[in-house]
């Protein structure tokens, strides 16, 4: 089986984003740029699938701009096989990410995509669930465990207030979330290794996609500044200030 894993570069998630004066979105002059962390899991899942011996092969996908190669390199030396990345210097929303996706898996035919349950710059959570509509394929979003059951998967999903259990027939997408695994460093010689694994380069013409945009950003705003706190004297005062300040009791 081939896994394709679609890896985003994005804001790194150390990085406290400054958005722009003019509010038209966030500053990236300058900030520390890396793989989201989402897209990490399913790179190791993948890998961890391959070292059982349910796949053969690992393609990382990145659609961005030039420097979205260094994810794919990343991926590359975490343990994939081998890249494609699809040229975009603006924006790509989620849909045309899919529309690509759909167009690469069509050519690839894996038998797994593993993506990210939410890319940390624009928390859209949406780009697994579009492709899996787009496919027709079942899916599985934000899998805590994956494991092979029979021709197909069990997923374990963290839903509100608890887990769910899913079978999924193959071929299928699985979303990742946080608790499915920690991602392995890359090592040096792996890094070295890396740099000769090949890294298809594409546009999104080449898969037929128009990536204009549907969306219009109306404004970013920062969320509103925390209060300072402040130190009650006595239990009394607490039970005043609830009461009458903060209307909770
Ligand atoms: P989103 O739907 O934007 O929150 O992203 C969810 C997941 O879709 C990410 O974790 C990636 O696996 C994948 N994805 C989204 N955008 C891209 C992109 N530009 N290139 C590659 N993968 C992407």
């Amino acid at each position: 089986m081939k896994i394709l894993v679609p890896v985003k570069r994005v804001v790194d998630y150390n990085v406290k984003v400054r958005v722009k004066p003019d509010q038209s979105g966030v500053d990236l002059a300058n900030v520390k740029m890396s793989m989201n962390p989402f897209c990490e899991i399913a790179v190791e899942e993948a890998i961890r699938m391959k070292e059982k011996g349910l796949a053969e092969e690992i393609v990382a996908v990145s659609i961005g701009p030039v420097q979205a190669q260094e994810t794919i390199r990343t991926a590359l030396a975490m343990g994939a096989d081998r890249g494609i990345h699809v040229t975009a210097d603006t924006l790509v929303e989620p849909l045309a990410v899919a529309k690509i996706l759909k167009a690469i898996v069509d050519e690839e035919q894996p038998g797994l995509v593993i993506l990210g349950k939410q890319a940390i710059d624009d928390d859209t959570n949406a780009t697994g669930q579009m492709l899996a509509a787009l496919l027709g394929w079942p899916q599985a979003a934000f899998a805590s465990k994956v494991e092979k059951d029979g021709d197909g998967l069990k997923v374990t999903r963290e839903i509100d207030g608890g887990l769910q259990t899913l079978h999924i027939a193959l071929p299928a997408i699985v979303t990742t979330d946080l608790r499915l695994n920690e991602p392995r460093y890359a090592s040096l010689p792996n890094i070295m290794k890396a740099k000769r694994k090949p890294i298809d380069a594409k546009t999104p013409a080449d898969y037929g996609v128009d990536i204009a945009p549907r969306l219009e950003v109306l404004k970013v705003a920062e969320p509103p500044k925390r209060q300072a706190g402040v130190k009650v004297e006595s239990v009394a005062d607490l039970v005043y200030k609830l009461k009458n300040e903060a209307g909770v009791l």
